[in-house]
């Protein structure tokens, strides 16, 4: 699923969905730079990075991420982009109800069209802005029960959570058998 190396070594493609201005390209940034830069342009393209974590268990995965600009708008072409996926990770804003709806689209829309073994993570960005927040946290807790998904608050600006997002998906992917 996603091109396992071996038992040991993992090897994951990794697509991000959500509304633009969520916050996806700085959570990217921010787990793999460990940088976060308020004044980033929006992403023009697609991006693709990598970054290799070490588990525990001395398993390491290594997540290919495509975060693109495009799907947001042309939801036709967003098919293509996580096509094979192993991972999807959609994000929302939680100072941004309709950003909180515009998720729940991409999930009903990966639960129809995605990979039948996909893992997929609700992640409400922009944790920080407490005093702003619209979505309750218990909102993003049920939808994410609900259909299955790894669910988190993170914030690509302080790093709260960020690196905690990747490695509980990481707990969760399939393993080939040894
Ligand atoms: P994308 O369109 O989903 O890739 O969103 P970006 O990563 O480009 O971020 C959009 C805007 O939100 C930028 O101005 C970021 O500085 C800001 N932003 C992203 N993450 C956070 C966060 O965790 N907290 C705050 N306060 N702002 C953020
Ligand atoms: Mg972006």
């Amino acid at each position: 699923n996603g091109g396992a190396v071996d038992a040991k070594n993992l090897r994951v493609k990794l697509v991000l969905l959500g509304d633009s201005g969520v916050g996806k390209s700085c959570i990217v940034l921010r787990f793999v730079r460990g940088q976060f830069d308020p004044t980033s342009k929006v992403t023009v393209g697609a991006s693709f990075l990598s970054q290799t974590i070490a588990l525990q268990d001395s398993t390491t995965v290594k997540f290919e991420i495509w975060d693109t600009a495009g799907q947001e708008r042309y939801a036709a072409l967003a098919p293509l982009y996580y096509r094979g996926a192993a991972v999807a990770v959609v994000v929302y804003d939680i100072t941004s109800p309709d950003s909180f709806i515009k998720a729940q689209y991409w999930v009903k829309e990966l639960q129809k069209h995605g990979n039948s073994d996909i893992v997929m993570a609700l992640v409400g960005n922009k944790a920080d802005l407490q005093e702003k927040r619209e979505v309750p946290v218990q909102d993003g807790i049920d939808y994410a029960e609900k259909n299955g998904m790894f669910f988190i608050e993170t914030s690509a600006k302080t790093a709260d959570n960020v690196n905690q997002l990747f490695e509980e998906i990481a707990k969760r992917l399939p393993r080939p058998s040894p």
